[in-house]
């Protein structure tokens, strides 16, 4: 046999118990019926992309573009659409961005490699605030980046400013905030954010060098009782952000999202041209085309949202009252649920015995809990509560008013 490199393999083989779930969930359905199953492993947004984007694409297949709309743009994204996406930014939050300041990607998985790989030098550390999506430690270690985790205050799921501290040391090049959160559903205050960033501005004179904030948000715009996400540049300028159109706008499959670098980060020149050498390293050439121009005339508009804030009502008042502990989602489309038992997997063992569907969050970073992604019908929501409920139950726990 080759030899190969056992860190690929690894990931290659390693199973993703999301995937692992949604794969077991549509084989269930061929059998029972998808009504029957109350799957709520992925976070596959269920509502139609916003009349807009189709919209667009027709007109564009039906334009004078039409034949030249499948071919490669700059490899940082075309121009005009850079343009029309930074004058939308910075219509939306302030700026102002120009195209200079716009990388379009793959996606925000795209974004974070290109902007993990642009930032790493040897021995740099980033930390991680759990829980966090599982891919961060794959996107970061395979660009070169050390991981540190530090855990949330386990009571509210807002960081833990006394063990942030202790964590960030002179190895720090950054830290990655995602707000609103994948897999707690919890939203950074305008104060939280403040004084986080308070800390990166003490920390890096410090240190003697930047610490950048890396912040992810492909939940930005989902969000609940009209809160509005704090606008990370406004507080800090070394910060980068990672976007993605995948869930505002209902299109994960289409891989389209962008790293905004600020005019005012520190050596912003040399880092965006580092993030578009790590594109190249990566292989990813340009991000799609078609998808790019959509990005264009449909930022800043989102897919009919409301859903999420039903069922999220729903499932919260819900489950509280039969006497689960959860922490309550202000944004995305995840509720975090604590496991009745202190064993999670088995707990999920057992929901899935009555077609209930969910993952243990431990791959999160974040042990003992179970998330539900309710990106999912009302009704399937109504129909699993009753199981819920039945399952409360079983582990004797005490309904409350
Ligand atoms: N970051 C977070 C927190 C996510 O939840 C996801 C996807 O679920 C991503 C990044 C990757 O997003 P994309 O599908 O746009 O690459």
């Amino acid at each position: 046999m080759n030899e190969l490199p056992e860190a690929l393999l690894a990931l290659g083989t390693r199973r993703n118990i999301m995937r692992e779930i949604f794969e077991y969930g549509k084989q269930r359905a061929s059998e029972i019926g998808a009504e029957n199953v109350l799957d709520f492993s992925l976070g596959n947004p269920s509502v139609a992309p916003p009349a807009e984007v189709n919209d667009t694409i027709r007109a564009i297949l039906n334009g004078p573009e039409s034949a030249s709309v499948h071919g490669y743009t700059s490899a940082q994204g075309d121009v005009a659409v850079r343009r029309a996406v930074s004058a939308s930014l910075t219509k939306r939050f302030g700026g102002p961005y120009t195209e200079n300041d716009l990388y379009m990607t793959v996606g925000a998985a795209a974004a974070l490699c290109c902007t993990f790989r642009a930032l790493t030098c040897p021995g740099d550390e980033f930390v991680l605030l759990a829980p966090f999506f599982t891919e961060y430690t794959v996107f970061l270690t395979g660009n070169g980046g050390t991981p540190v985790v530090v855990p949330p205050d386990y009571d509210t799921f807002q960081p833990d400013f006394n063990a942030l501290e202790k964590a960030i040391t002179a190895k720090t090049k950054g830290i990655v905030v995602n707000s609103p959160n994948n897999p707690s559903g919890v939203v950074y205050s305008a104060g939280t954010v403040k004084k986080l960033t308070d800390l990166l501005r003490a920390k890096s004179a410090e240190f003697g060098h930047s610490i950048y904030l890396i912040s992810d948000e492909p939940y930005r715009e989902i969000v609940f009782d009209g809160f509005t996400v704090p606008w990370l540049p406004d507080f800090y300028s070394d910060t980068i952000v990672c976007y993605s159109y995948s869930k505002s706008l209902s299109l994960p499959g289409e891989r389209i999202g962008y790293v905004l670098l600020p005019p005012a980060l520190t050596d912003h020149d040399r880092i965006y041209a580092a993030v578009c050498g790590a594109g190249r390293v990566l292989g990813y050439v340009n991000a799609p085309s078609l998808f790019q121009r959509v990005a264009a005339a449909c930022d800043g508009l989102t897919a009919d949202l409301s859903v999420y804030q039903t069922n999220r009502d729903l499932l919260y008042s819900g489950l509280t009252a039969m006497g689960y502990t959860c922490v309550e989602p202000g944004g995305t489309f995840y509720l975090l649920l604590k496991s009745p038992e202190p064993d999670a997997a088995a707990f999920c063992e057992r929901a899935r015995g009555m077609d209930l569907l969910m993952p243990p969050t431990d791959d999160f970073s974040c042990p003992g809990y179970v998330r539900l992604a309710f990106c999912v019908t009302t009704g399937q929501v109504k129909r699993s509560l009753p199981v819920f409920e039945a399952l409360a139950r079983k582990y004797g726990l005490q309904p409350r008013n």
